[in-house]
């Protein structure tokens, strides 16, 4: 269908692939870039993601969920078995078997990403997220791992959870098992010195999700730390990188300016932000969201646009406190909100650094950043002297 023309076509037309840098619409765009002041990154964890985020005007990867990564059906059975140990040298091995392949991931991403900023978010799922669920491919993992069904299924229950998102997931997962961090920081840190050396600039900023106080993001940042201290050492080189944190928790927002003396960065996760606020789970609302709204609750789906007044004000709180207690850092979004025009308003006045959003979804942030920055910010001059000061 034709839609500016008004024609329905028969048949499959000849098509080319969009192209937002040339033409007419690649100098508007231009015109975009030198208005906004909030940069626009993307959520991608592939190769193919990155780049098609690139070729829509992306400016770094504000979120690679390194979840997604584990699923590749080469990987799985080694996570799986991970999780099913019941003890650390169990996991251990399995990690190790893990390590390469995350590696590579890593370093297919940075060569894609060449000198542009890469956030990379430790591992936040529950971990029976991962679990087979058919009798067969648990039968499977326990031939694997020589045992038996029952003692797979057993430990395959003891997982279950009645409130998984509030539950075993985010940070806790490095606490409780901090070999999943060390492993994951090994991967993200060596994988950026083999880079380096293949002349690719990388400089990691690892991210450590669901965050509720300053204690807890000490502690996986001593993890970190120390990983990286001992790669130094036995590599005889040392690389640079930054730990940061998610803020998708109320309590995060609440104890930013503690939080902030810990992290060089900030990613407002505000698909739970939202969900944790409004104590409303973002997967099944939909029904009481479209009374909510038809009575005037919420005027928006806030899963989508931002509950400026109520969501917003953490945010809004958790950027001014952070600030005042660490000046340099830098503050960004990546909750399904990075891409919502409405919601880049309010994300402008909040004097965030950036805005995340899928990679399709990045044409219409740059735009909506300009509008934003039209509407409430400085011209790019007034803002590039006031970070200078
Ligand atoms: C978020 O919570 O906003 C976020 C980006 O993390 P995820 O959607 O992966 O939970
Ligand atoms: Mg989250």
């Amino acid at each position: 269908m034709d839609g500016g023309k008004g024609q329905i076509i028969e048949g499959a037309v000849p098509t080319v692939k969009a192209d937002t840098n040339s033409g007419n619409f690649g100098r508007f765009m231009g015109w975009v870039d030198e208005i906004r002041t909030m940069h626009v990154r993307a959520n991608a964890e592939t190769p193919a993601d990155a780049k098609q985020a690139m070729e829509f005007g992306a400016e770094g990867i504000g979120l690679a969920r390194t979840e997604h990564m584990f699923f590749d059906p080469k990987r799985i059975s080694d996570m799986r078995t991970m999780i099913l140990s019941d003890n650390e040298e169990g996991r251990r091995k399995a990690l190790a078997r893990l390590l390469p392949y995350q590696k590579e991931d890593f370093k297919q991403l940075y060569r894609t990403m060449d000198g542009f900023p890469v956030v990379i978010r430790l591992l936040d799922p529950p971990l029976h997220e991962f679990l087979p669920h058919t009798d067969a491919e648990m039968q499977e993992l326990a031939d694997k791992m020589g045992k038996t069904l029952n003692e797979v299924k057993n430990r395959s229950n003891s997982l279950h959870e009645m409130n998984p998102m509030l539950g075993h997931r985010g940070c806790r997962l490095a606490v409780t098992y901090p070999e999943i961090c060390e492993m994951q920081t090994r991967a993200i840190l060596e994988a950026a010195m083999e880079c380096r050396e293949e002349g690719v600039k990388v400089v990691p900023e690892i991210e450590v999700p669901l965050i509720g106080s300053k204690k807890e993001l000490d502690i996986v940042k001593n993890i970190i730390d120390t990983t990286a201290q001992k790669i130094f050492a036995e590599k005889g080189k040392s690389i640079e990188y930054e730990v940061g944190t998610m803020i998708e928790l109320p309590r995060a927002a609440l104890m930013a300016e503690e939080i902030a003396d810990s992290a060089q960065f900030f990613g407002f996760g505000t698909n739970d932000l939202t969900q944790t606020t409004l104590g409303m789970s973002r997967d099944d609302t939909g029904a009481i969201l479209d009374c909510y709204r038809s009575k005037g609750i919420y005027v928006a789906d806030p899963f989508a646009s931002i509950d400026v007044e109520g969501v917003g004000k953490l945010v809004k709180r958790a950027c001014e406190y952070g600030r005042q207690t660490n000046p340099e850092l830098l503050l960004g979004v990546c909750g399904e909100h990075g891409g919502d025009p409405k919601s880049i308003e309010f994300f402008q006045q909040c004097g965030l650094d950036y805005v995340s959003c899928s990679p399709f979804r990045v044409p219409v942030a740059r735009l909506a950043a300009a509008q934003a920055a039209v509407k409430f910010g400085k011209t790019q001059k007034e803002h590039k002297s006031d970070k200078a000061a």
